[in-house]
């Protein structure tokens, strides 16, 4: 049972913004990318991990403090009598695992190692269990999503799951026999409450109002719509369609993202969206959707 579903970091959607709507340092492009991917990869888990019937409360996606360390768990699985920590990757290609370290092949370049990853959640968890009462086994590992993925030199005593492990790991996860009580809901639902809004290893790109580019980007492919009418908008790349309102509605929670401390105005909406002809449009669909605050030049909606 999931107990919360996976939504995309606050990191991806200012990326994914700032990528369409300006033009990103090659460092921040590679980013954007690998956090696209990430993501990609998750969902491909969830979707494994929602055919389980098993007993089990699944948790996707928490950024957690606890005693001054920091770690993200991309996927935590609580059954009756073990917790288990998913570091997912959705790395495609060839790697190599020596010496404790993995490399991307061919240029044998070096890459995070993701089981140090894996240590900092499991270092986390324990003593967080253990202030709790809880006294069940933390069996974390990192699994590898992508069919495309090898790892040469794997080694048989780290705990990787390969991607033609998956299958085998969702029945070893269906088929233990596990029994949740009131104290494993007690632990999913404190960390819940102690999941953070935003990873701490979330990177802060810089970007000013001023630079980037006005319009509505496209829900499916994040390129810009175009108007056509007063209520309709289509992507000029993909041909998504969509209402102007709900169009409007999603670009005002992309500026929210983007500029928190910028008040919501009409005019303000008007030239951010760009594409919307009338003033009044705009103002009929804040009025309908938001509360109206202040007078007069301070007039703004939350
Ligand atoms: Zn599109």
């Amino acid at each position: 049972m999931f107990l919360n579903s996976r939504t995309e970091s606050k990191e991806l959607l200012k990326f994914r913004s700032l990528n369409a709507r300006s033009t990103l340092s090659t460092k921040e492009k590679k980013h954007y990318l690998h956090l696209e991917k990430g993501y990609q990869g998750e969902v491909m888990f969830d979707q494994l991990t929602a055919k389980l019937e098993n007993d089990l409360y699944i948790l996707n996606g928490l950024y957690l403090e606890y005693n001054n360390a920091a770690c993200q768990i991309d996927s935590l699985i609580i059954s009756e009598e073990t917790i288990y920590p998913f570091e997912i990757k959705n790395f495609e290609g060839d790697y190599l695992y020596e010496l404790e370290r993995f490399y991307f092949l061919p240029a044998k370049e070096e890459i995070k190692n993701p089981l140090d990853q894996l240590k900092r959640s499991n270092s986390l968890l324990r003593p967080l269990l253990k202030k709790q009462g809880i006294n069940l086994p933390v069996e974390g590992s990192v699994t590898f999503v992508n069919p495309g993925f090898t790892l040469y030199q794997a080694p048989l005593n780290e705990p990787i799951i390969s991607p033609t492990q998956l299958h085998q790991l969702m029945k070893k996860l269906n088929k233990t026999s596990s029994k949740l009580n009131g104290r494993h809901k007690k632990l999913a639902d404190q960390l819940l409450a102690m999941h953070l809004v935003e990873s701490p290893y979330a990177w802060k790109p810089i970007y000013t109002y001023g630079k980037l580019k006005k319009g509505i980007l496209c829900p499916r492919c994040y390129s810009f719509m175009i108007s056509i009418g007063d209520k309709k908008l289509v992507c000029s790349k993909c041909g998504c369609e969509e209402s102007v309102d709900s169009g409007v509605l999603r670009s005002v929670k992309e500026h929210k993202l983007l500029f928190p401390d910028l008040k919501i105005t009409t005019i303000g909406v008007h030239e951010w969206c760009r594409v919307v002809g009338s003033t009044k449009v705009v103002r009929r669909i804040l009025f309908e959707n938001f509360t109206a605050s202040g007078y007069g030049r301070w007039f703004y909606f939350e």
